[in-house]
């Protein structure tokens, strides 16, 4: 095992190799490894070097899963720094959508991409894929080049566009080939994403390490990928949009499946229903094959196809959805069908699944996470058995000079949320914005809060730069809106916990040096809660609440509160605003660097001004 020589940089940092050493040996011995480190630790660095070490030795691919675009760019941009020095195939994957170079100019929906895309390839109408094999040795050689210099995404996309084809199809090419493999989650978790993955619908997983990036994101992300939602509203949209596009009997069965569903609805007293019996009553009233065959109908729009793509006309989107939910409705065996606000789900009250059984079946596994303690309640809310799983903290935190100030004068709980709160809150945020010159980051508990309070508190804000996220940012909109922030001193960002850009977001060492925390987002009661509540009651778990609801939120505001901290000795002040930040439950999971300096108390907008001045003065 040699290292040094796959580690991209002169020398290690305190800690790295040794992670490095651990991830070496649990890949290298077929075993389930959770390694956690604090933000700026370099662990992206030090896993691929551990990882990479035990791949090439054992003969094994590796596997790297993200949760978001830009922690894929990151860890590109580590592979490419160390494929200068030593050589191997790497390769990333994001969705077609952001490769697509057919839509450009065009505003193509993201809910309608999927279906754009299959239909222009299905009826050679892109050109960009048609070329793929015209161009044959030139597009084999760009392969070559992406995989054994992993390309920065615009750089593939201007290389691609050079050649006019497809950049989606370089990637995919390039993946299969690849030692290490980048990928969001769902090309790892979805089973039908396998043949782009590995090449194969049945890959041999014994030869694949996994390493998962944020593995405290995994859970949400299961429960996401399972469960789908239907509003009425979206419902009543695409029978209006299943008429504009003169599809009239795919409107007529959306008015049909639309009365079946409010029948249910107010038949039933509680929020679960009973999902066979719906799906037995469809069957009964239009026949067994009704509910698959508007299922296709609908995904595949035919009728209105060529009018919508060839003249320009409006794409199904709302339609899209709706066939989306049926065919979960259809296919979900663990699903429940539950009622929503304004809507129905379809819940999955085990979203992890047989995790345990998958995560066997590879040669070996490496979940990542700066915040993963307690680590064995993080196991368990995977479905996996404490035993099976190594845990390793590295002992080495990088030494950082951190003031955490919690403000109990303010709350974000529901009760609480008046507009006087709002008030308190904002100007809060203001006299600690006011009160220093370092880039601040505000990260609110959800983007209905966000808005309002980038509102209020945006107009005494005078002179300051202002940057702020939204829910359906592209990814360039968001690194425009990060390279913004970074390049202009004293900006303000407003974003969300557990949004992109509070978790795995590279902060320059000037750009951001306060953070305000408003409030723990914890998740509101729903029926998604419940059914996940009553399966854990069913074997037994009796810490469903620290699992299912403090920690995910816990986790969300400590990610948050570390987006400033990229390397060891970086001084930050980080501002909790929320009385909960003050009780044991949630003082006990705080990670040791954010609670070692810790004043709370109810502060007010000027003493919290006072604490800023003072901090930054000291620290300068
Ligand atoms: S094949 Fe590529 S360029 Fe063509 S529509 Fe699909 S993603 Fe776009």
């Amino acid at each position: 095992m040699n290292l040094e020589e796959r580690f991209a940089y002169g020398s290690f940092r305190a800690g790295q190799r040794e992670f490095a050493e651990r991830i070496y040996e649990a890949c290298a011995s077929n075993s389930i490894l959770l390694a956690e480190a604090m933000s700026g630790f370099g662990k992206t660095a030090a896993a691929l070097t551990g990882a990479l070490a035990a791949g090439e030795e054992k003969g094994f691919r590796i596997v790297y899963a993200c949760r978001t675009k830009r922690q894929i760019q990151r860890v590109v941009e580590e592979i490419s720094r160390l494929q200068a020095k030593h050589q191997f195939k790497a390769a990333a994957l994001f969705s077609k959508y952001d490769y697509c170079l057919l839509r450009r100019g065009k505003s193509i929906p993201q809910e309608s991409f999927g279906w754009y895309c299959s239909f222009n390839v299905s009826n050679n109408l892109c050109t960009y894929f048609m070329n793929v094999p015209l161009v044959g040795e030139e597009f084999s050689r760009m392969v070559e080049r992406t995989v054994n210099s992993t390309p920065g995404h615009l750089d593939l996309m201007r290389e691609s566009e050079s050649v006019h084809v497809c950049p989606y199809e370089v990637a995919r090419l390039a993946l299969v080939q690849a030692q290490v493999a980048v990928v969001p989650y769902h090309y790892v978790f979805d089973k039908r994403a396998a043949p782009v993955l590995f090449g194969s619908d049945s890959p041999d997983l014994s030869k694949a390490i996994l390493v998962v990036d944020e593995a405290h994101n995994l859970r949400d992300f299961f429960r996401g990928a399972n469960s789908a939602a239907l509003s009425t509203g979206e419902l009543d949209a695409a029978i209006e949009e299943a008429r504009a596009m003169l599809m009239d009997d795919a409107a007529a069965s959306l008015v049909a499946f639309q009365s079946s569903l409010k029948a249910v609805r107010d038949m039933s007293s509680g929020w679960l229903l009973d999902k066979n019996s719906v799906i037995q009553a469809i069957r009964e009233a239009h026949g067994v094959p009704w509910l698959q065959n508007l299922a296709f109908e609908l995904s595949s729009c035919s009728g209105a196809a060529w009018g919508s793509i060839a003249y320009e006309r409006r794409l199904p989107a709302k339609i899209l959805r709706v066939s989306d939910f049926i065919i979960k409705l259809l296919t979900s065996n663990r699903g429940v069908l539950v009622k929503l606000q304004g809507g129905f789900g379809i819940v999955d009250p085990d979203p992890v699944g047989d995790f345990d059984g998958y995560l066997k079946g590879l040669a070996a596994a490496v979940l990542m996470s700066a915040t993963i303690s307690p680590s064995e309640v993080f196991i368990r809310s995977l479905g996996l058995k404490p035993s099976n799983v190594a845990s390793y903290e590295t002992s080495v935190a990088p030494r950082v000079q951190v003031r955490t100030v919690v403000d109990t004068g303010v709350s974000t709980r529901f009760k609480l949320r008046t507009p006087e709160m709002l008030t308190k809150i904002s100007e809060r945020i203001v006299s600690v914005t006011h009160a220093t010159d370092s880039g601040v980051g505000v990260f609110a508990p959800s983007y209905a809060l966000l808005d309002e309070l980038r509102r209020t508190a945006s107009r005494h804000l005078g002179g300051r730069p202002l940057v702020s996220e939204s829910s359906k940012l592209s990814s360039q909109e968001a690194s425009d809106i990060f390279d913004e922030f970074s390049s202009r001193p004293n900006s303000v960002l407003f974003a969300v916990q557990g949004g992109r850009f509070s978790e795995g977001e590279d902060f320059k060492e000037s750009s951001m040096g306060t953070v305000i925390v408003v409030g723990l987002s914890l998740p509101p009661p729903s029926p998604v809660l419940y059914t996940e509540y009553s399966s854990m009651r069913r074997i037994g778990e009796r810490e469903s609440y620290l699992m299912l609801s403090l920690l995910p939120a816990a986790r969300k505001a400590f990610q948050a509160a570390g987006r400033h901290i990229r390397r060891p000795g970086k001084k930050g002040l980080v501002v909790l605003l929320d009385s909960r930040f003050d009780q044991a439950s949630v003082k006990q999971l705080m990670p040791s660097w954010l609670g070692e300096d810790l004043v709370s108390g109810d502060f007010g907008p000027d003493g919290l001004g006072t604490l800023t001045r003072e901090f930054w003065s000291d620290h300068r």
